[in-house]
């Protein structure tokens, strides 16, 4: 018999039977499985001070069998968020109808790239991305160690998932930035994620998964956001922003906008 551990449920804070929780959902690193190991992922670690990256290799799997029951796991976060992530955007056979519809430009001032994307379910897309946030968050899996939402935050964003609340747009606003376009596309990497601090005083985190940068501001929400922000995050509307980062420019950018 499978010994299953019985635990309080971080999201329905209810005593039940734990499963073998994912962290960041397996669909998002379907690109990045290397050829000769199937369960070995890269993970790159880069240091803003010394603009140097090292890419290492890391056992995935990353799941935490101490943090939620399998009705929250499969059908509350599962059926709700992921199941839209992955069909309109991860892997194959995506179902055009809900796929966002992405436009390219180029800013004839600075040449920077970007993809402006329509047709995203803004509630489902923001609460997954949350998702993933909070759960790096409440484990204790070492990857995930730098990611500690506090107390308050936790709680916010776990009523949110759990209740199915729809944040505002400048509640923890999410930018998308992509290394798709430089040289090293960073593609097959998975950033350890890093606590950040943006300029204008707000904390944040930011992960990396397979290209696309996610960063997350960790505010209240009336926190007062800069321009750049507000332009480019996730819209009620089901509009994004995505900026293409461009060739040699990828750590530079971060510093602009970090607190360096
Ligand atoms: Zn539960």
């Amino acid at each position: 018999m499978l010994a299953l551990i019985m635990g309080k449920c971080r999201l329905c804070l209810k005593d039940k039977k734990l499963i073998k929780a994912h962290i960041i959902p397996e669909f998002m690193y379907s690109g990045m499985k290397s050829e000769d190991d199937k369960n070995i992922f890269f993970e790159v670690t880069y240091d803003l001070d010394t603009n140097k990256s090292k890419p290492k290799k890391v056992q995935t799997g990353e799941f935490d069998k101490n943090i939620l029951c399998s009705d929250c796991d499969n059908r509350i976060l599962g059926s709700n968020y992921e199941r839209y992530a992955q069909k309109s955007m991860y892997g194959k056979g995506l179902n055009p109808e809900i796929a966002p519809i992405c436009k390219n430009y180029k800013n004839p001032n600075d040449g920077a790239e970007y993809s402006i994307c329509t047709n995203i379910d803004y509630g489902k897309m923001k609460l997954f991305l949350l998702s993933i946030l909070w759960r790096a968050s409440i484990t204790d899996r070492k990857l995930f160690k730098e990611v500690s939402l506090g107390k308050k935050h936790e709680e916010i964003i776990r009523k949110m998932l759990y209740e199915g609340i729809i944040p505002e747009e400048l509640e923890y606003p999410i930018l998308m930035t992509s290394f798709m376009r430089t040289d090293n596309s960073l593609k097959n990497l998975i950033g350890q994620p890093k606590r950040i601090k943006y300029q204008n005083g707000v904390n944040g985190y930011v992960f990396l998964i397979d290209s696309i940068q996610f960063m997350f501001f960790v505010n209240s929400i009336n926190h007062k956001m800069p321009e750049y922000v507000t332009r480019t995050i996730m819209k009620k509307s089901g509009e994004m922003t995505i900026l293409h980062l461009p060739n040699g420019k990828e750590l530079e950018f971060l510093k602009a906008i970090l607190n360096k």
